[in-house]
């Protein structure tokens, strides 16, 4: 069986052109690195790359492929005024450094609304993915979902109704420190 290729194959091959992200470090399950089947040129830095960043890419200009490389250095965010995810008021961590690395120097995800991060014990958490009900249960995270509040705008009236609603895209994320996992609930509004 072919082990699937993870973004820590391509960091441990070559560090320098593929550095380690550490609030997402693998943007290729969550699609957000493709890999492309003929290099393309990096809109930042001109080189060509088959590892592209195809977004999410908060910014006024018309952005379709940046390298790895770009992202961590912050030479993308910074050339085209742009941010890879949002911070929600409350979920903002004193440290800038640490936003600053958020937002400006790692890849975000895809969601309906926009890239939500959280955060724990004065750090941004860890994204893992988006994550569907089944795997939930494999991976023993429901009595963890249970207890802690998703960070949402609504209230649904049980997690059953939550889980099973397809205008609901539920995004896991664990905490660097305390290891705890926190949920955020992605609607779809018409
Ligand atoms: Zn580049
Ligand atoms: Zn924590």
């Amino acid at each position: 069986m072919n082990k699937k290729i993870t973004y820590k194959d391509y960091h441990e091959k070559d560090p320098e052109r593929y550095p380690f992200f550490r609030y997402h470090p693998d943007p290729i399950s969550n699609g957000v690195f493709v890999e492309s089947d003929f290099p393309r040129v990096c809109q930042c830095c001109g080189k060509q790359e088959t590892l592209i960043c195809e977004g999410p890419f908060y910014t006024d200009e018309d952005l379709e492929f940046i390298c790895p490389g770009c992202i961590a250095d912050g030479s993308a965010a910074e050339k085209f005024d742009m941010e890879y995810c949002e911070i929600p008021g409350k979920e903002r961590v004193p440290d800038e450094e640490k936003t600053e690395e958020l937002l400006h120097h790692s890849p975000g995800y895809y969601s309906w609304n926009g890239g939500t991060w959280l955060s724990c014990c004065g750090d941004y958490c860890i994204y893992e993915g988006q994550i569907f009900y089944e795997e939930l249960m494999e991976r023993g995270l429901l009595e963890e979902f249970r207890n802690s509040p998703a960070w949402t705008e609504s209230a649904y009236e049980s997690i059953e109704e939550t889980l099973h609603n397809r205008w609901i895209q539920l995004h896991v994320f664990r905490c660097p420190h305390c290891g705890k996992h926190r949920f955020y609930l992605d609607e779809f509004y018409d």
